[in-house]
């Protein structure tokens, strides 16, 4: 289709009278030697600005950035349009208000990463490899070149309001590579907060790559760590945002941001991976106010993490935390090796035969007891294994410290 007709149906779609609640929307095609026409990419804000000699634009603000250039994403996408393989709807609005000679301008709901990826390539920002030898765009046969810029690309036009932009926008970005909640978030609720807190949160600065992201776990570039840093002020972002989108004051998210971050690192002396993507937020909150012997705290770790019953030394933290502020530690969050069945086995006869020899029961603890269970004897499925030397106190998860207690009473001893 030719431009021209295509500006006659933004127009068309622009100047459509609308019913409450409904949207105006057209079909049309569209060449990539039109698209990238008079296109930018600004590798400085990593993202496309135009397309359609300045009529399209690729990346409007609630947009995520540029994630395809990564030398997969962006190549698969050019080796398609090479094979002739169909290239998905791109997806226009048109807000209304933006015109440039004269002539509506859109911008971009869904399709913005391979747009952005055909533009890069026109404009000679990456390779394909054909037969294994790297091409850029004018290093291709000619009749490859055509056969891009000749590429039909079907596009939706419509128009309808901010409302209906966003109800499309999040309808249309579940397929594809999803969008993060946050990347919805920022669509809705865009505005000046969003832009400030995208300023602050969505680069990667010297802060965040040499120490924020020792312990938190995003990708800055997709919005994961805005949303973590809201979190750590108002554990429901929506709300936040809704309530501080025309705020451009994002100092509080900020100041907390580094409080909590700042507070871990200084606390434990000794860095481990697995202090990455904790909740340190929570944490911060609920531990901040103690006073903790920094080289007390290093050494509860580093003993957890040395234990080989300990399985789960992701909860080495928060235990450390409880236990050197004199709380009573929470063993759940260790998952302590269990005994192997091989192991209760063995155990469980050996107590049953003694047991029986004895005309007690097989459970010590009821034989203790000396209750109505005295002379009980249980079947396997009625016990469980239990520390005789609980693991907190040194006791190994082995067969010589393995007792079998009937489940009442193993769940009377807890793991302690
Ligand atoms: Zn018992």
């Amino acid at each position: 289709m030719e431009p021209t007709k295509l500006f006659e149906i933004f127009e068309e779609v622009a100047h459509a009278e609308q019913r409450p609640g409904e949207m105006v929307s057209r079909y049309a095609t569209v060449k990539i030697r039109d698209l990238v026409d008079g296109a930018i990419f600004d590798a400085a804000e990593n993202k496309g600005l135009y397309a359609l000699d300045g009529h399209i634009i690729v990346q409007p603000k609630y947009q995520r950035f540029y994630i395809y250039g990564d030398g997969k994403r962006d190549v698969k996408v050019i080796d398609s349009i090479i094979k002739g393989l169909p290239i998905g709807m791109i997806s226009l609005y048109l807000p209304g208000d933006l015109a440039r000679d004269g002539k509506p301008m859109a911008e971009v709901l869904d399709g913005q990463q391979r747009l952005t990826t055909i533009i890069r390539f026109c404009t000679e920002k990456f390779s394909v490899d054909i037969d294994g030898n790297p091409f850029n765009f004018y290093a291709l046969p000619e009749e490859i070149q055509v056969k891009i810029l000749d590429t039909e690309i079907p596009v939706s036009i419509c128009a309808g309001g901010e409302k209906m932009r966003n109800d499309w926008f999040k309808t249309i970005n579940m397929q594809g590579v999803a969008l993060t909640d946050m990347e919805i978030l920022n669509c809705v609720y865009s505005g000046e907060q969003v832009e400030a807190l995208k300023e602050k949160f969505s680069h990667v600065t010297p802060y965040l790559s040499n120490v924020a992201l020792q312990y938190i776990k995003g990708d800055p570039m997709r919005q994961e760590i805005e949303e973590i840093a809201i979190k750590m002020v108002c554990p429901d972002v929506e709300a936040y945002l809704a309530k501080h989108r025309h705020d451009a004051d994002v100092s509080a998210v900020e100041k907390k941001f580094h409080a909590v971050i700042d507070w871990v690192d200084s606390i434990f002396p000794d860095y481990y991976k697995e202090m990455k993507g904790l909740e340190w937020g929570r944490l911060y909150d609920e531990y901040h106010e103690k006073f903790f012997n920094s080289e007390e705290l290093g050494k509860i770790v580093a003993d957890l993490m040395a234990d080989e019953h300990v399985t789960a030394k992701k909860g080495a933290f928060e235990y450390a935390l409880q236990k050197a502020s004199g709380a009573d530690p929470d063993l759940s969050l260790l998952h302590i090796r269990l005994f192997e069945d091989s192991t209760k086995r063995t155990v469980f006869s050996r107590q049953t035969r003694d047991a029986k020899e004895k005309g007690e029961s097989n459970c010590p603890m009821c034989v203790l007891a000396n209750g109505a269970n005295r002379a009980k004897l249980y079947g396997i499925k009625e016990m469980d294994a239990d520390h005789a030397s609980a693991w907190s106190r040194g006791g190994a998860t082995t067969i010589e410290n393995c007792v079998m207690l009937c489940i009442n009473h193993n769940r009377m001893k807890g793991n302690r």
